[in-house]
Formats: C-alpha cells, sequence, structure tokens
C-alpha cells in the first residue's frame, strides 16, 4: 500500500467515525492496513484507483442509475427512494459535489462507500470493488428501472366517502356564522379568518367540533379534551396546497399556532404560505422537498418538545432551504 492510499483510508476512517455519530449509521471500516485495490472482479486502470480518485471517476448518482435505482433531478440535488426506510415519495437526496447523500426521511448519512457497505452489507474493500465494477461498465448498459405505481402515488387518497365528509364538514362551517364565532372568540381569531380557511378546505365542523382537514385525512378536536383524534387518514402537513410557488414558509407546530400567524393577516401576501404539522413528533419525510429551495421560518412551541423538532428540523431543512430562522411564536401570539 502506498503512503497516500494509507492517508486516504485514514482520513475516511475518521470521516466515517464522524458521520457514525448519526443513530442510523453503522458502517464499519476495516482496518488501514487492509488493501482495496482489486485484484479480480474489475479491468484495467480501476484496480489501481485510491478509494478518492474512484469517488471521483463515478458520480454517486450514476452509480445509483447503474444499481437500477430511479433517479429524479430535483435542483442541485438528485434523489431516490431511500433503500433504508419504506416511503412513497423519495426524499433520499444526493449531493454529487459533496459525493454524500442524506434521508431526509429516515436521517441515514454517509458517502458512496457508506452506501454500498450498508446496503449490501459489505466491508469496505468489497464495497471498492463492488463500485470499481460499475465505474468500468458502459454507460449505456445502464437502465434505470421506473419506480412502481405505488411509489409514484404520492401519500395517501381518500375514499369518495371521505372526501364527501370533508367538503361537507368544510361546507357546515362556511355556512354557519355562529361556528366562526364560537370557533374565534376561544383565541381571540377574527370570525372572518375561520370562514376563509372553511372556504379555502381546510377547516371544517364535524360531530360537533372542529375538524382539521389534511389532503391525507381529517383530524378531530375530541371535546371536551385539549387532544385531538383522527377521525380517518394519516397526519401530513397542513395547508400543504398552499406552498406552491411562495418563497416564505412559516412552519407552525400545530394547526391553532398556524391560524394565530394567518389571522394576523400574515397570508394575505401570495408569496408567504403557513402551514402546520399536526404535532412537534410529527415530521414528514416529504417536508424538506416541500420547501426546498424557499426561505423558511420554524414557529414551534417554547418547551422540550418544541426544542427538540426545532433541532430535529433545522438538521433536516438546513441543507436544502434557501434560508432558515426560528421564531419565538409568543412574541406575537
Ligand atoms: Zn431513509
Amino acid at each position: 500500500m502506498t503512503k497516500e492510499t494509507e492517508t486516504l483510508c485514514l482520513e475516511h476512517a475518521e470521516e466515517t467515525q464522524l458521520k457514525n455519530q448519526t443513530p442510523t449509521q453503522n458502517a464499519s471500516v476495516e482496518s488501514p492496513e487492509q488493501t482495496w485495490v482489486s485484484n479480480s472482479g474489475t479491468e484495467g486502470e480501476l484496480e489501481e484507483l485510491t478509494p478518492k480518485e474512484l469517488k471521483e471517476r463515478i458520480s454517486f448518482s450514476d452509480f445509483l442509475k447503474r444499481e437500477n435505482h430511479y433517479v429524479i433531478k430535483s435542483g442541485k440535488w438528485k434523489k431516490i427512494l431511500c433503500p433504508f426506510h419504506h416511503e412513497r415519495t423519495a426524499s433520499f437526496c444526493v449531493d454529487d459535489e459533496a459525493c454524500s447523500a442524506r434521508c431526509f426521511g429516515c436521517g441515514w448519512y454517509g458517502d458512496i462507500y457508506d452506501f454500498v457497505m450498508e446496503d449490501r452489507d459489505l466491508g469496505f474493500r468489497d464495497a471498492f470493488i463492488h463500485i470499481a465494477g460499475k465505474a468500468s461498465q458502459s454507460p449505456k448498459a445502464v437502465g434505470a428501472k421506473k419506480p412502481s405505481k405505488i411509489a409514484k402515488r404520492k401519500g395517501i387518497s381518500l375514499t369518495k366517502q371521505e372526501t364527501e365528509t370533508i367538503q361537507a364538514a368544510c361546507k357546515k362551517l362556511a355556512d354557519h356564522e355562529h361556528l366562526w364565532d364560537r370557533v374565534a372568540s376561544k383565541r381571540g381569531w377574527k370570525p372572518e379568518t375561520i370562514k376563509k380557511l372553511a372556504d379555502e378546505g381546510v377547516l371544517g365542523w364535524n360531530q360537533g367540533a372542529l375538524a382539521f382537514i389534511y389532503e391525507t385525512g381529517m383530524k378531530l378536536r375530541n371535546w371536551p379534551h385539549r387532544d385531538f383524534l383522527w377521525e380517518f387518514g394519516v397526519p401530513s402537513v397542513w395547508r400543504r396546497g398552499q406552498i406552491g410557488e411562495a418563497t416564505e414558509v412559516f412552519i407552525c407546530e400545530g394547526e391553532t399556532d398556524a391560524i394565530s400567524l394567518i389571522d394576523k393577516g400574515l397570508v394575505d401576501d401570495p408569496t408567504i404560505a403557513v402551514i402546520a404539522l399536526p404535532s412537534a413528533s410529527t415530521i414528514t419525510e416529504d417536508l424538506s422537498i416541500l420547501v426546498s429551495g424557499k426561505n423558511v421560518t420554524l414557529c414551534m412551541d417554547n418547551d422540550e418538545a418544541g426544542e427538540r423538532a426545532t433541532e430535529k428540523l433545522i438538521e433536516l431543512l438546513e441543507p436544502v432551504c434557501a434560508s432558515l430562522q426560528t421564531f419565538n411564536f409568543e412574541e406575537v401570539a
């Protein structure tokens, strides 16, 4: 082994140790004495490359295509469906320039070697040989499979009956002024804000309770308790449809905080979207894709759960947002 190869190996071991601080990362690195130049299986000059040179020879995303992953281009990122957790929307983001990847669903982080070691349960040397083998393939021989129908489907489809229940709930709230007053007076909101959100299709009235409408389901306030119950569907992002072309996105913890911001007139500007996570612990995997490239403000509560959520969101969103700031909600509420 040359001095250079040994240094590279040590560098890689150190990098990997740092990355190992993330909970899902457990790739093992073999001893620096290990030889990783392939003795068989790959052809010609690739056998002579150092790990760093091999990384420069094939981009991470090209490698993934050669592994039959369906690679989607998204700005500076490339995305695939994460192989380390179950998902329907791609949140495994690859940065070819840095030759690293991060999954915004399960938190996996690593480089191309970490990926192969974990994906194929290989040691470093065998991962090197595997990548060298892919790098020696002719690009024309590469065919990425299209994702299956289920992978292409975004989120969960509601049944016809569920959709009708939602429409009836929104109509009931929009049509009854005494209900806007009843909901608004408890929080000091303007009744028109409630009407506006009912017309928008994100607030309703069902079984004598306020209903929060998601693209993926309906959540009811559980009177007389202060908690909520999912009537049907699964948690996602409240007012997700508002993100669209907005350049500024405020992410609140819970719908009521979001309504308070909306009530203060924050959404009168179409470049601003106010959305909510159903709770501090419900951070859905596609959030990083939804707010990618936007200026994001996190408005979590000032308690332990809120602080944990803020930390997690910063880790998830900072690499993909144009800017990210936190905002103390209590100051304006
Ligand atoms: Zn993942």
